[in-house]
């Protein structure tokens, strides 16, 4: 008969040890202390093993929920390349193979009239959305509501977060199984999002962010403000973070741009965020919708819980110091890639424009009415409008320049947008052009007659200097 003791000892892999104790509990002789030495690559501390007792009962090993932590003598041993990674999960390539997404035609149908925060809702839906998480807040919730009343019918589900922590939380699940998810938001409400926009872009999720600007610093107010460009363009959230920027200026583009949105959202694995400002989110305008209507599929990463995407693992924690240099150093490839792809610029009477205007979001609605107005004078004025604000569209403007005699960069805002501008010259060793701006802010927009006057003024001091 052969005796118990012959039967096979377990063997620790500490790297895959989470140190929950379940071995501890289950094994009666006592062979199996806590740990008391952090593992390096895990962070963790796993228990140790004093086998000189053990009776090779195995309860160790059925107790054990890591595939890979605790397992009997005779089991195969893990390949001697395979690199340890923290919770037990082994670097493999997805089992899966991508279900790409479908573009179905759309009927021609007559324009409609939407207001902009609805404009991105519907634009949301044919782009294949049917997951929306939010907490109101005012001037966005337009577009949350319109979701909330849509989606039961569709087949989609809209949740009312407890707050918009618990909203960016469920867009990381949502997104992570491989699904579009949305929010709408304002500026106070985007602020509390930035932890977990930084953990989606770290472990790669995608997911829409609108965000209807209001006035700030604080609660501010209720008023269009474009008080959160330098936010949405250089502060998502801590570590190396960037995410493609979208500025529409009309109720077509809320639509449009929504709609592009999670096209880049997918292709580049990364949120994108949709900035409009208060009174873009409230204007009425005619809309007409895209030639087809998206039907997502289903990357091949994802983690939607089925088996053939289990063994995926979607994380942002890279505890090994080269590792996570490594992981940075993709996305600053990322990046790179998208900078040089996704520019996008609208340009009006600007082929010859000797005053180049400089705008985006509602502002730059007034600032084509200066142009009009100051080429009714013999100005040669153009509007440069971005409608990328990150990458920020230098390639399209850089040719302007050249001919510009003055730039006027008009915002709602204590000088993000020009920030942006000069950043993006700068980093490209582009000489900065002579600058003006003209700016409002705490909820007040440029008018088109300050506009006009603010671009007279730079002329004369211009005129002044030479
Ligand atoms: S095999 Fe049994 S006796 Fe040996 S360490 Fe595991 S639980 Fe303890
Ligand atoms: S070996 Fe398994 S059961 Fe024991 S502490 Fe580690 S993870 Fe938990």
């Amino acid at each position: 008969m052969a005796a118990v003791a012959e039967r096979p000892r377990p063997v620790l892999h500490q790297e895959y040890c989470k140190g929950c104790g379940r071995c501890i509990e289950a094994c009666t002789p006592g062979c199996i202390e806590a740990g008391t030495a952090i593992h390096p690559l895990t962070g963790l501390l796993p228990v140790t093993l004093h086998l000189e007792s053990c009776n090779g009962c195995g309860l160790c090993v059925e107790a054990c929920p890591e595939p890979y932590g605790m397992v009997a003598g005779d089991a195969p041993r893990l390949s001697p390349g395979a690199s340890p990674r923290p919770f037990g999960r082994p670097p493999r390539e997805p089992a899966a193979a991508d279900e790409p997404a479908e573009r179905v035609a759309l009927p021609e149908t007559r324009p409609l009239m939407l207001k902009g925060a609805h404009a991105a809702a519907v634009g949301a839906l044919l782009a294949g959305c049917r997951h929306v998480y939010g907490y109101p807040i005012t001037p966005s919730t337009d577009g949350a509501e319109l979701m909330a009343r849509l989606l039961p019918g569709l087949g989609g589900t809209f949740v009312q977060a407890v707050s918009e922590v618990a909203t960016v939380n469920m867009m990381y699940g949502c997104g992570g199984a491989g699904r579009p998810a949305m929010t709408f938001t304002s500026s106070p409400g985007f602020s509390l999002m930035l932890e977990g926009i930084s953990f989606m872009i770290g472990a790669e999720v995608p997911g829409v962010f609108v965000n209807v600007m209001r006035g700030g610093p604080g609660l501010g107010n209720i008023g269009p403000e474009q008080s959160d460009v330098k936010l949405a363009c250089h502060g998502l959230g801590h570590g190396h973070t960037q995410a493609v920027v979208l500025a529409p200026s009309t109720p077509q583009e809320m639509l449009d741009l929504t709609f592009l949105a999670f096209e880049l959202s997918f292709r580049y694995r990364n949120p994108v965020v949709v900035l409009a400002d208060g009174y873009l989110g409230q204007m009425t305008g005619r809309v007409r919708l895209p030639p087809a209507l998206v039907r997502p599929g289903l990357p091949a990463w994802a983690v939607p819980g089925d088996a053939a995407h289990r063994q995926n693992l979607i994380c942002s924690f890279h505890l090994a110091e080269p590792d996570l240099e490594a992981h940075n150093h993709r996305l600053t490839e990322k990046y790179r890639r998208i900078a040089a792809a996704e520019q996008r610029a609208d340009l009006y009477r600007c082929e010859d424009a000797e005053v180049l205007l400089v705008a985006c979001h509602m502002p730059a609605r007034m600032a084509k009415g200066a142009v009009r107005v100051l080429r009714g004078e013999g100005v040669a004025a153009g509007l440069f409008r971005p409608q990328t604000l990150w990458p920020f569209p230098v390639d399209a403007l850089r040719p302007l320049l050249g001919r510009a005699r003055r730039v006027v960069v008009v915002e709602a805002s204590e000088g993000q947008l020009e920030d942006e501008l000069r950043l993006a010259l700068a980093r490209e060793g582009t000489a900065l052009p002579a600058l003006a701006h003209v700016r409002r802010c705490g909820g007040m927009l440029p008018s088109q007659r300050e506009i006009v006057e603010g671009v007279r003024a730079a002329l004369r001091a211009g005129e002044a200097r030479a």
